[in-house]
C-alpha cells in the first residue's frame, strides 16, 4: 500500500469556539471541558480517506484576538485549515471572513482547501448563526462547511475528511503529490 501522505492542518478561529475541544475529540475521541485559554499545541493523527492514508499534523491554534489569531507561521507548509465559528457566536462568525482574508494575503493566493465549521450546534437554543448562512458563506468561498459539536461528538471526523477532500483538490490541480 501507498505509505501516509503528510498533510499538515492549521484550526483558527475566535478565542473559545471549541478549537482544542475539536481537535482533541478528533485526534483522542474524548471531550475535555478546559476553561483555560489553550496554549498552541500539535496533534498527529492517521486516518484513511478514499483508500489513501494522510498522517495529520494539526496546529490548534491559540491568538487572543483577531490581529494575533494568524500569523505567518501558521500558513508556512500548511495544506489546509479548518476555520471555526460557534453557531451561538454572531461575532466569532464573522471573524471567519478576516481570518480567510489574511490566510490569502499571507499565502498570495485567491484559493485554499478550507473547511469552515460551526461548532457547539448541540446549543440549538443558544444559536445566533444559521445553517443558511453557513452555506451561503461556504459557497461564495468555494470550500467545504459542516455544523459540528465536540461536545456530542457529531461531524468531527467528517469535518477533518471534507478538508482532505479540499487538500486533494488543489493537489490535483497542481498534479503534484
Ligand atoms: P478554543 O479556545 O477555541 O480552543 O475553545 P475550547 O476548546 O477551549 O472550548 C471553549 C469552551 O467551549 C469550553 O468550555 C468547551 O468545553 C466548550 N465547548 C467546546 N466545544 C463545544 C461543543 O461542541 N459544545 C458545547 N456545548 N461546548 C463546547
Amino acid at each position: 500500500p501507498a505509505p501516509p501522505k503528510p498533510r499538515k492542518i492549521v484550526v483558527l478561529g475566535a478565542p473559545a469556539v471549541g478549537k482544542s475541544s475539536l481537535t482533541i475529540r478528533f485526534v483522542e475521541d474524548k471531550f475535555v471541558d478546559n476553561y483555560y485559554p489553550t496554549i498552541e499545541s500539535s496533534y498527529t493523527k492517521v486516518v484513511k480517506h478514499k483508500n489513501q492514508e494522510y498522517a495529520l499534523e494539526i496546529n490548534d491554534t491559540a491568538g487572543q484576538d483577531e490581529f494575533s489569531i494568524l500569523n505567518n507561521k501558521h500558513s508556512i507548509g500548511t495544506h489546509g485549515y479548518a476555520i471555526v465559528y460557534s453557531i451561538t457566536s454572531r461575532d466569532s462568525f464573522y471573524l471567519c471572513e478576516t481570518i480567510r482574508d489574511k490566510i490569502l494575503n499571507y499565502t498570495g493566493t485567491d484559493w485554499v482547501p478550507i473547511v469552515l465549521i460551526g461548532n457547539k450546534c448541540d446549543l440549538e437554543g443558544q444559536r445566533q448563526v444559521t445553517k443558511e448562512e453557513l452555506a451561503a458563506l461556504g459557497q461564495k468561498w468555494n470550500c467545504s462547511y459542516i455544523e459540528s459539536s465536540a461536545f456530542s461528538n457529531t461531524n468531527i471526523g467528517k469535518a477533518f475528511d471534507l478538508l482532505i477532500a479540499e487538500i486533494e483538490k488543489l493537489d490535483k490541480a497542481s498534479g503534484g503529490e
